[in-house]
């Protein structure tokens, strides 16, 4: 055994840390589902700590879904989940500029309909979602219209993405009272066979860049989205199990927060081999 406090879960040390906890935190991508596919065995380990009388709750960095659409997801692929269950860095964020920042003028968006979504049922209203509708002439970069109400410039994934939406998000934000939060800072979303996509990390460093400022953000590992499930349902850090697939967001959350932490191997991005540690070699170098 290494110096590391890291211990293989299994027998009966799954009992007594479940007996230590009354809420886990389960994050989504990786450990809950891959892409569209469901973990095995991870609904019946849902339904199953509930019925044991275990709060559940699922974490998710990803912005392009509403809390109902995450519900909905859950049950087409067969979990007990409730839509209060769910947090997801829309809803997150959304709570965010409400409660945290007391926000009432509107944000430029640059993010998915979902989070236009959340946003709006919080009564907070955003501009700039969608695609940049086109236009036939050479467009004045530098005279860009600014909506005069817009407070908060808010990035989350994008599709649509685009030199004129980070040209506007960088106009708000010459304005020094202009609050700016981004969703998180995944840089790569790795999908299967070792392929990835450019995560909300890069869009949102593209705007930090052109705005020479930094954002403040919601999603794993900023404690906030401890917080916003603890403050609902009145969780205690020391009674929670963070359980992720990524140690730079799911378990760096979890130990910030005073959780217990449980990392799985289910992730996209998972190693060929591990050890305690590389004195593991020595006997068969020895040998
Ligand atoms: N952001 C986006 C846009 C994603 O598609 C994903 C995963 O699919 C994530 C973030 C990471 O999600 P999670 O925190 O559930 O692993
Ligand atoms: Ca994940």
């Amino acid at each position: 055994m290494s110096g590391s406090q890291c211990a293989r879960l299994g027998g009966p040390l799954v009992r007594q840390l479940l007996d230590s906890v009354d809420s886990v935190l389960f994050d989504c991508d990786g450990v809950i589902w891959r892409g569209d596919q469901a973990i095995p065995g991870a609904a019946r380990v849902i339904s199953l700590l509930k019925q044991r009388g275990k709060k559940v709750f699922f974490v998710t960095n990803n912005s392009t879904k509403t809390r109902k659409m995450y519900a909905d997801k859950l049950s087409s692929l067969g979990f007990d989940a409730a839509e209060d269950e769910v947090f997801g860095t829309a809803f997150c964020c959304a709570a965010y500029l409400r409660s945290e920042c007391g926000l009432r003028g509107k944000v430029y968006l640059v993010g998915s309909d979902a989070m236009r979504q959340e946003l709006e049922a919080v009564g907070i209203q955003a501009v700039g979602v969608g695609p940049d509708p086109v236009s036939g002439k050479q467009l004045d970069w530098a005279s860009v219209p600014l909506d005069p109400e817009v407070q908060a410039v808010v990035v989350g994934f994008d599709e649509h993405f685009s030199y004129m939406k980070l040209n506007r998000a960088m106009q708000y934000l010459t304005q020094k009272d202009c609050l700016f939060v981004g969703t998180n800072r995944d840089t790569r979303l790795p999908l299967e066979g070792g392929k990835a996509v450019p995560g909300t990390g890069c869009l949102l460093q593209a705007v930090e860049t052109a705005a020479q400022r930094q954002a403040q953000t919601v999603g794993k590992p900023s404690r906030f989205m401890f917080e916003c499930v603890a403050q609902r349902f009145g969780l205690r850090p020391e009674r929670c199990l963070m359980v992720g697939d990524r140690l730079d967001t799911d378990i760096l959350l979890g130990s910030a927060c005073g959780l217990k932490t449980l990392l799985t191997l289910t992730g996209v991005m998972v190693p060929d081999y591990y050890v305690e540690s590389i004195a593991d070699l020595l006997p068969a170098l020895q040998g």
